[in-house]
């Protein structure tokens, strides 16, 4: 039996990087899939890709940044599937500048995409989760919620903000059998990061222990771990540092 086989689950961010590879690894497990992204091309690319492995998957195009946005994917896997086992709340924007310059539009994007998109989303999959009695949720954080970043005060508060928001859902739900998780990647080679100068890049990875970027195959299989059986079992509001040993909290 495939580790998550028939498992009903949602990934957000489904169209690019990290998510693309959780769906992928889903899909290779066995898991019916909703994928969910405002970049609806991307997203057909991917969810092709998931059939071609032999699942079921409904493509969702929504901006989880609003409130229906970020309700639609749990919404689509409750019509098709009957109900949802597994909710990946994974996606996510980056966008840089100064405190000092940092405007409040900036900053109220980042905490709608990144943060309350999380707390919207799980709190739509929770009372299906509760009453079955088993559920899984993983947010997707990152390293700099934990150590900061210069120039992304608003991306560290919102990459934090799902940290604490993870351990405090865990401590309500765990006794139910849902258990909520995070994953804080490092610095992973994905679109997200493209914009990022080359100089700045190739002086980061000399600064990381393992001397390099992670892939985004490195960090899937995490995610598998946190909602198969036994092995994710005992993991409750932990948060898994896939970060080439950027930070060692
Ligand atoms: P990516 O840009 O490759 O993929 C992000 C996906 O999210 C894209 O397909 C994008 O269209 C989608 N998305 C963004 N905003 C959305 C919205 N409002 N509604 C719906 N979809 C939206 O980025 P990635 O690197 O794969 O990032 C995935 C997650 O990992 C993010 O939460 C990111 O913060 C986190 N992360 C990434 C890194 C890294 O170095 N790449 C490090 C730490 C954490």
């Amino acid at each position: 039996m495939k580790a998550l086989h028939d498992r009903r689950a949602v990934i957000t961010g489904a169209a690019s990087g990290i998510g693309a590879a959780i769906a992928y690894a889903y899909a290779d497990a066995g898991a019916m899939l909703v994928l969910c992204d405002r970049n609806a091309e991307r997203l057909a690319n991917v969810a092709a890709h998931c059939r071609d492995r032999g699942v079921l998957v409904i493509e969702c195009i929504a901006d989880v940044g609003v409130r229906e946005g970020a309700q639609a994917g749990v919404d689509a896997c409750v019509d098709a599937f009957g109900g949802i086992d597994i909710l990946v709340n994974n996606a996510g924007m980056l966008t840089q500048a100064s405190c000092v310059d940092l405007t409040q539009e900036m900053w109220d994007d980042m905490l709608r995409v990144d943060l309350t998109s999380v707390f919207v989303a799980s709190q739509r999959a929770l009372p299906h989760m509760l009453q079955q009695q088993w559920g899984r949720i993983i947010n997707v954080s990152s390293q700099l919620g934990i150590k900061g970043g210069a120039q992304l005060t608003h991306y560290a508060a919102a990459k934090a903000g799902v940290i604490g928001f993870t351990k405090s859902l865990a401590l309500e739900v765990s006794k139910h059998n849902v258990l909520v998780n995070a994953i804080a990647p490092g610095p992973i080679e994905t679109p997200l990061v493209d914009g990022i100068s080359h100089e700045w890049k190739a002086a980061k990875a000399k600064e990381l222990p393992l001397g390099r970027f992670g892939r985004v195959e490195e960090v899937a299989p995490i995610a598998v771990l946190l909602a198969s059986e036994p092995g994710g079992n005992l993991f409750v509001g932990q948060t898994l540092n896939p970060n080439s040993g950027d930070v060692m909290p």
